[in-house]
């Protein structure tokens, strides 16, 4: 059996790790972090695909993955509601994730601290150099290492994130805290909001321990709003002390002025169970939302994976699932031909298409969020119309589609 290593012990890493573990193989991960990742993540929509690639890599899926939705609702301004949607989904966090799969992977070979810092690779093996002057060396490297992959930024150096134009306010809310009116207008349903150009999502997860008992979860949203890059975004990702943080603000730095801002336009114009959502959140925290797009995810005997590879706008709801549907292609072609840079460039045979195809159809339903108000002109009916679309489209599974090759656009408005 054969030495490999993963680079990124997130889910994408801890995927694939899982899924080699359980060929046999001779798995070695390599995690930047020290201490805990949990608590990183906030809610994730699953597909069917989803629970698949979590029983492949040794995971228990059941009841306790999740909470069940059953119908989206999206919600006026005045906290009427102006379109319902039977689209049932089980809503999980990433951190409930994270647990499940790395209760699966054996402590010893998770090696935390291990910031790698250069990759090089012969006929024969790759080597690894981390941070801390440690090396490794195997036959494989998969590198599941984010969208500012390191790994990436070596092998092909002119591939960046590109930034979309706006950010996505996020957080939980207890269940406990929320009034009767949200309760049962909103709590239990996948929600939507439709500001001009705006976007407010939400829906019910596990709350702490990932308790999924009435009373105890937790609502959670992401609010995309345009921010421009040069000013806006630069003052969303200054802290109260003036730190600028270029490449993503860690959640508890963002400034209370901007929480309060967002706090305050919450009650303008969204619906009133967002705002009090808003309100009632202790720490929004905000990511500004990206494009990546690879245009080789395979270099030898290395593979990107996750969002080192592709970052669809989360639009999608893909991006854990995609991370799960690579993982088992790797481990399928590995298992076919053995851990070999034949394996891998089946691997980029099978998904660099689809990768490519989830940015784009990302990218078209971001953009008709942003053209949503430019060309509305808020009457009842476009609203409804946008209402209709949106819960349509949004995060459904579209795996079918993309088999289809048919992923953007699939309407035309
Ligand atoms: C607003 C928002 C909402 C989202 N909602 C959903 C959703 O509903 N459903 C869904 O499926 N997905 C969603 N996603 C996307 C999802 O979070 C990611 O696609 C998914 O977590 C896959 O991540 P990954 O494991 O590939 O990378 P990451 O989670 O970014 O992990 C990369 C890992 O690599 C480590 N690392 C980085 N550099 C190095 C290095 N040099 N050496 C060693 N280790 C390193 C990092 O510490 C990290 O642990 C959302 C994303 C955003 C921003």
């Amino acid at each position: 059996m054969a030495k490999i290593l993963i680079v990124g012990g997130s889910l994408g890493g801890l995927f694939v790790a899982n899924m080699l573990l359980r060929q046999g193989h001779d798995v070695t991960l390599l995690e930047k972090a020290l201490g805990s990742l949990d608590g990183r993540g906030a809610g994730i929509i699953t597909h069917d695909a989803l629970a698949v690639a979590l029983r492949q890599a040794g995971a228990i899926v059941d009841a306790t993955l999740g909470v069940p939705v059953t119908k989206r609702v999206t919600l006026d301004k005045d906290g009427s509601t102006i379109g319902e949607m039977e689209i049932p989904q089980i809503l999980t966090s990433w951190s409930r994730l994270y647990q499940l799969l790395k209760e699966c992977f054996p402590v010893e070979r998770y090696l935390q601290g291990k910031a790698v810092k250069t990759v090089t690779q012969d006929s024969s093996s790759v080597q690894v150099s981390c941070e801390d002057g440690s090396k490794y060396e195997a036959e494989l490297l998969i590198a599941s290492d984010g969208i500012r992959s390191a790994i990436r930024a070596q092998l092909a150096p002119t591939i960046h994130p590109e930034y979309a134009g706006y950010v996505a306010w996020r957080g939980v809310c207890d269940e406990a805290y929320l009034s009767s009116n949200t309760l049962n207008t909103l709590f239990n349903n996948f929600g939507f909001c439709l500001p001009n150009g705006e976007q407010m999502l939400g829906y019910p997860v596990a709350g702490s321990g990932n308790d999924t008992r009435p009373g105890k979860r937790r609502y959670n949203f992401v609010w995309y709003r345009p921010a421009n890059e040069d000013q806006e975004l630069i003052n969303l990702l200054t802290d109260a002390d003036g730190h600028y943080y270029p490449t993503g603000i860690p959640p508890l730095k963002v400034s209370w002025k901007n929480i309060a801002d967002v706090r305050k336009t919450a009650r303008d114009i969204l619906a009133p169970q967002f705002a009090e959502i808003l309100e009632k959140t202790a720490s929004p925290f905000l990511q500004p939302i990206y494009d990546l797009l690879s245009e080789q995810i395979v270099f030898g005997r290395i593979a990107l994976m996750g969002d080192a590879a592709f970052v669809g706008r989360p639009h999608v709801g893909m991006g854990v699932t995609k991370a799960g549907d690579e993982a088992m292609a790797i481990a399928q072609h590995i298992n076919n031909l053995g851990a070999t840079p034949e394996a891998l460039a089946a691997y980029s045979e099978e998904r660099l298409q689809l990768g490519q195809q989830v940015v784009a159809r990302a990218q078209y339903l971001g953009r008709y969020m942003q053209a949503q108000g430019a060309k509305g002109n808020g009457d009842s009916t476009t609203l409804k119309r946008n209402a209709d679309t949106v819960m349509a489209e949004t995060a459904v599974d579209i795996s079918a589609l993309l088999a289809q090759g048919k992923a953007v656009p699939v309407t035309t408005h």
